[in-house]
């Protein structure tokens, strides 16, 4: 990686803003539900506690509509926070202005100090200059561990590096783009790309970067029914995106010419329906019949799927090859997470679906990297620029920066 790591920073008595990201799910009582976002950025803000700095720590929580909301306030968080590190976390009402100001300035070295939810002010998400400005005026130094907010250009996210320096990546962040750069820079091969989900046109670009690198690709979930109709099989009532068979036909195509492996469904799980009532049906072979649709791939498929996981040496997984929220529908999925798991290849699992389905099959802790950034992780691998990335210092300049 060529940012900056927080590693490479000196920070004693320094005042640190470190963007976290605390987004975590919360009742109607405001407790927290799951508290893994704020223990995944306990290594980050320990690292710093231990190296003396004052650590000012900001993050989003929900969907604020344009001002503050007691519903989504970060308070629970602070608290929780001194729990896990067994020690006072201070907490500011706001995340700027003279108040936070004097409470930065305030905390001993070591201390922690968590700032109130970022979009509370609209001006977070607008990447107003101004607010940046702001955010940047509580401290000496900026930090970002919050790899799921890089996608975006955000005040928090990069507004506030042009008035901060250095910019350094957080541990998690770090980790993230250790195991992402490798994916797209130097993958060792065979490299299997597993790629499922609802939509063609949401992976197009994920699927063209792959195929810059992968030897096989394998496709599942509805997407699959827009390519096989571009080979002219039977779909049924199978979830087709019309519009986009011409460019699946494209990529087919393209697969071809390079010699890539890219495998379709041979069978399928389908239903008259997608209901949790629905009964799971399998079809022999590629058609689809006309009054049924496709919801997963089936035992030949899933048996195909795994020999290629199994030759891996580099596995990218992002999307379902099913509705797996459904049981009955989710066998397809979850053999995808079993093959890929027991795999000794270097494994990213990326995307909120296919990360539950590794957490649902029980798996989690066998794969390589699981990434924490559905949509940022999504972008990375599908070789776009993540402004929150490129905000962070280079470690070539970083000597002239300080
Ligand atoms: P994505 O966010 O694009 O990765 O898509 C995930 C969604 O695709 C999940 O909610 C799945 O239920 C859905 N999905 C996967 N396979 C199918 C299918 N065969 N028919 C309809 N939806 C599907």
């Amino acid at each position: 990686m060529n940012k900056l790591s927080i590693r490479d920073l000196d920070l004693k008595g320094k005042r640190v803003f470190i963007r976290v990201d605390f987004n975590v799910p919360m009742n109607a009582g405001g407790q927290i539900v799951d508290d893994t976002r704020v223990r995944a950025s306990l290594p980050t803000i320990q690292h710093a506690m231990r190296a003396g700095a004052r650590v000012i720590l900001a993050s989003h929580l929900g969907r604020p509509k344009g001002g503050p909301d007691p519903q989504l306030t970060l308070q629970p968080v602070a608290v929780r926070l001194g729990l896990l590190l067994a020690k006072a976390v201070f907490f500011a009402g706001d995340c700027v202005g003279e108040e936070a100001e004097r409470q930065a300035a305030a905390l001993p070295g070591g201390g922690v100090l968590l700032l109130e939810n970022l979009r509370f002010h609209p001006e977070e998400e607008k990447n107003d200059s101004e607010f940046g400005r702001r955010l940047a005026a509580l401290a000496q130094v900026y930090v970002n561990d919050a790899f799921g907010t890089a996608h975006r250009a955000h005040a928090s996210t990069e507004g506030i590096t042009h008035f901060l320096s250095p910019s350094a990546a957080g541990l998690l962040m770090e980790r993230e783009l250790e195991y992402l750069c490798k994916a797209v820079e130097s993958p060792a091969h065979p490299y299997v790309a597993i790629v499922g989900g609802a939509k063609v046109s949401d992976k197009i670009d994920l699927l063209q970067s792959l195929m810059r690198f992968a030897d096989t690709v394998l496709i599942g979930g509805a997407m699959s029914y827009t390519f096989l109709k571009a080979r002219g099989a039977e779909v049924g009532r199978s979830r087709v995106e019309v519009d986009k068979v011409d460019l699946a036909r494209d990529l087919l195509s393209f697969c071809e010419r390079r010699s890539i492996n890219l495998h379709l469904p041979k069978d399928h799980v389908v239903a008259e329906k997608i209901d949790a009532a629905a009964a799971a049906e399998k079809v022999n072979g590629r058609d689809i019949p006309a009054n049924r649709l496709g919801v997963d791939i089936g035992p030949a498929t899933r048996s195909e799927y795994a020999a290629e996981i199994a030759r891996a040496k580099t596995i990218v997984w992002n999307g379902p090859m099913g509705v797996f929220e459904l049981d009955q529908f989710a066998e397809g999925t979850l053999a995808v997470a079993r093959a890929v798991a027991s795999s000794s290849a270097v494994s990213i699992v990326g995307g909120g679906d296919s990360v539950a389905a590794v957490i649902k099959a029980g798996v989690a802790s066998k794969i390589t990297h699981i990434s924490t950034g559905g949509g940022a992780s999504l972008e990375f691998l599908s070789g776009m620029k993540l402004p929150g990335v490129e905000a962070l210092t280079d470690k070539r300049s970083a000597g002239r920066s300080g």
